[in-house]
């Protein structure tokens, strides 16, 4: 018998890197292998034998392999894999064409399922292009001689088969088995269930124990898909507990009350050159209704690229150094502004300046290579270097008002005097962890606005970020010329060349974005069509844009090279960037007027919407080209909708609906599972596990009534500072 706390390792012959496979995949401990949720089921109950099925018929048959291999075509040169499988009733073959890797991802002796159409070739029964995934175990097709076949013992009560995540070095079938040890041991009826019985029984949810046998060996898919909602709705249910928690331990301590006043903000604004948008009046006077609260504000400003957010950081900072907050008599408050990247940081001072020039306001630009202030005492429109220890000095004594920098901003060597308002900028997730340093030495804790252009659906903003109120910039300011977006037919290259050609003649820069950084990575076979970076850039630089500066920017750059790389690019030393993604966040290159995307079906909708954004903050009208390796004509409406989508939220919607929440752009940082991205499809069980966590935390700040529930969130806090 196990214990849910032993470690995997305990089932005894687990080899290292199977173990490593497990990890990887978040397997740890017994308790975590019986909660590790299959991607699918297979459905044994409709399993035909190949000499049975109907040909020219779409069909799905399961047999094992037994022989493939990879060449070119002997005419067309075109890649391609192929593989024998194997079933009760014969051997059939399996070609995929331009996709040489379907061969490589599986392995001579797997069991698996494959659906396309089956077709005579000469003698032989063949699939092209299948679909093609691992199984557990072979379903019985032929009354138990499959199993004899095969040599496997079958359950035969068994009909749908569990398909587990996969990952190397572990086949789904040794998790099938090994969960199904654990249940026969009946380790799940040992296990307390989280989730508070009235919770469970509001929402019609199956207890643990019975979730965790329909999660695995389920007898009708009614169970399983009940198992899958119950554990969708617990991993959500813990985030927004986690959350809420959070929020109402940062509410605990007093902040600032500002009570600005309105026509001095009014007469700043004019600063701005152009009126402010209906959406950015809204957000700036919902902080400031925020501020003048004794409670300390806990925003999230939503915007799309270019929509104006610094407008309304700008507006908030200045009202709250211009007030002097009732009752005190001391100089002003203050604000620190930080940004992902020194550039953006520099960029920001850059705009403060031109916004807050004439206000006698004190700003400080803060970033690890080096330190300027404005205004200069020479220059009172410009600024001046300043040493580090003299920034310390001014902002430790409240001088200076405004400090602008990158995340160092809030470590131990900077104090402020009054600091009253933080603006993070451009960030996925300022950590509980990292909100805990902005307690002030009087105890106060200031005023926080996040801000974001990752566009995000409302079911994931609400979970992600269910410790922040929300507001959206959804508005554009006017008069702006919207992008041109095409989608770039493969035949059409040198179109699309000559006009990147015209654009560099006319002193502009391009980006050109690929899906990956290198050579294929040999693990990774999908990537093999890809155009990486790397080759990109070389291809570039010695045929299409001889003598054209060019350069790359990729994620495993180090930050400071990635800087390097931008600052250049910034100073137009550089001509075109070819990159990947990574050029995502950051930084504002108006002379930059073409983006050309190549592998675009590879990105989330929101993610290209990202992208393109890199391309339209000058006054120059830009472009986008879309290129696609896969002519489908799902790929074809999704990037149709690249055209027509209104802003960055609508196609963020559209990805979750069109390609599931696993699509969504940088699901990995966030920290939820797979499981838990289903919740995210479905706006009442969020809203729901919402409701419940704020109605428990309502009653009970510290969970004293619910010690399991509090332990769980004690060790989520420690697995998020590992
Ligand atoms: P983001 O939301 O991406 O941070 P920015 O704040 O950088 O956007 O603003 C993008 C550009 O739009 C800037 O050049 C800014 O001056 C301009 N801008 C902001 N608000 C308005 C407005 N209401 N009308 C006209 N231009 C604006
Ligand atoms: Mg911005």
């Amino acid at each position: 018998m196990f214990n849910p706390s032993d470690s995997v390792a305990k089932f005894g012959r687990v080899a290292p890197p199977q173990l490593a496979a497990l990890k990887r995949l978040g397997v740890n401990t017994m308790e975590d292998l019986l909660r590790h949720v299959p991607t699918r089921y297979v459905d044994a109950g409709k399993a035909t034998v190949a000499d049975m099925a109907d040909l020219g018929e779409r069909v799905t048959l399961y047999g094992r392999i037994e022989k493939l291999e990879t060449k070119k075509s002997f005419q067309s040169k075109i890649p391609m894999g192929e593989a024998v499988m194997r079933d009760s009733s014969g051997r059939i073959k399996l070609v995929w064409f331009n996709q040489p890797y379907m061969a490589k991802m599986v392995a001579a002796g797997d069991s698996v399922s494959v659906s396309g159409v089956l077709q005579m070739r000469g003698n032989t029964r063949t699939m092209n292009n299948p679909e093609m995934e691992k199984i557990a175990s072979l379903p019985d097709t032929s009354d138990g001689m499959s199993a004899s076949l095969f040599g496997e013992t079958l359950d035969p009560s068994a009909r749908f088969y569990p398909v587990y995540p996969e990952s190397r070095g572990i086949t789904s079938s040794w998790i099938y088995h090994k969960a199904k040890r654990l249940l026969a041991e009946g380790m799940h009826e040992h296990l307390v269930d989280p989730i508070p019985e009235e919770v469970l029984s509001k929402y019609n949810l199956p207890h643990l124990s019975s979730a965790l046998v329909w999660l695995h060996t389920p007898r009708e898919m009614k169970h399983a898909e009940a198992a899958r909602k119950r554990f969708a709705f617990e991993e959500i249910f813990m985030i927004q507990l986690e959350r809420w928690k959070a929020r109402l331990e940062y509410e605990a301590s007093p902040s600032w009350r500002i009570v600005p006043e309105k026509a001095k903000l009014a007469k700043f604004t004019k600063n701005f050159g152009f009126p402010l948008t209906g959406a950015q009046e809204d957000a700036v006077k919902t902080i400031l209704d925020d501020f003048a609260a004794a409670r300390p504000m806990l925003r999230l400003l939503e915007g799309d690229v270019g929509s104006g957010k610094t407008a309304v950081a700008a507006s908030t900072a200045y009202s709250t150094i211009a007030t002097r907050p009732p009752g005190q008599d001391f100089g002003t408050l203050q604000v620190a502004y930080m940004c992902p990247t020194e550039i953006l940081a520099t960029q920001h001072f850059e705009s403060f300046i031109k916004y807050f020039v004439g206000t006698g306001i004190q700003i400080a630009l803060m970033t690890g290579s080096g330190c300027r202030k404005f205004p200069s005492k020479v220059n009172p429109d410009g600024w001046t270097d300043i040493s580090r220890n003299q920034l310390l000095k001014w902002v430790a004594n409240g001088e200076i008002a405004i400090v602008i920098g990158t995340h160092a901003l809030i470590s131990k060597t900077v104090e402020f005097e009054h600091l009253a308002y933080v603006i993070i900028d451009e960030q996925h997730r300022f950590g509980t962890g990292q909100r805990a340093k902005l307690l002030q030495k009087d105890g106060r804790i200031p005023h926080l606005l996040s801000m974001t252009a990752t566009p995000i659906p409302r079911t994931l903003a609400l979970t992600l970020y269910g410790d922040l109120d929300l507001t959206l910039l959804d508005v554009m300011p006017s008069g702006r010329k919207p992008i041109i977006t095409k989608i770039a037919d493969k035949n059409k290259r040198d179109e699309v060349y000559a006009h990147v050609k015209e654009e560099l003649a006319a002193g502009r820069q391009a980006y050109v974005i690929c899906p990956r950084i290198n050579e294929p990575d040999p693990d990774k076979e999908q990537t093999v069509a890809m155009r990486s970076v790397k080759e990109e850039a070389e291809r570039l630089r010695t045929t299409v844009f001889k003598g054209k500066r060019i350069d790359i920017l990729h994620s495993k750059m180090k930050p400071a090279e990635k800087d390097e790389v931008m600052m250049r690019f910034y100073a137009h030393e550089i001509d075109i960037l070819v990159a990947t993604s990574v050029v995502e966040v950051g930084v504002n290159v108006p002379n930059a007027t073409v983006i050309l995307i190549e592998g675009s079906e590879r990105f989330g909708l929101a993610q290209l919407h990202q992208l393109r954004g890199r391309v339209i903050r000058g006054n120059h009208q830009a472009y986008c080209y879309l290129f696609a390796e896969s002519q489908t004509e799902k790929t074809k409406e999704r990037l149709k909708a690249m055209v027509t989508a209104k802003n960055g939220f609508e196609l963020s919607e559209l990805d979750l609906e069109l390609r599931g929440a696993g699509e969504l752009a940088g699901t990995k940082q966030w920290g939820i599972s797979d499981i838990g991205m289903e919740a995210i499809r479905n706006i009442k069980m969020v809203e729901a596990a919402r409701k419940e966590a704020q109605l428990i935390l309502a009653g009970d700040h510290g969970l004293d009534g619910y010690p399991l529930l509090r332990n769980i969130l004690e060790e989520r806090k420690k697995h998020h500072h590992e």
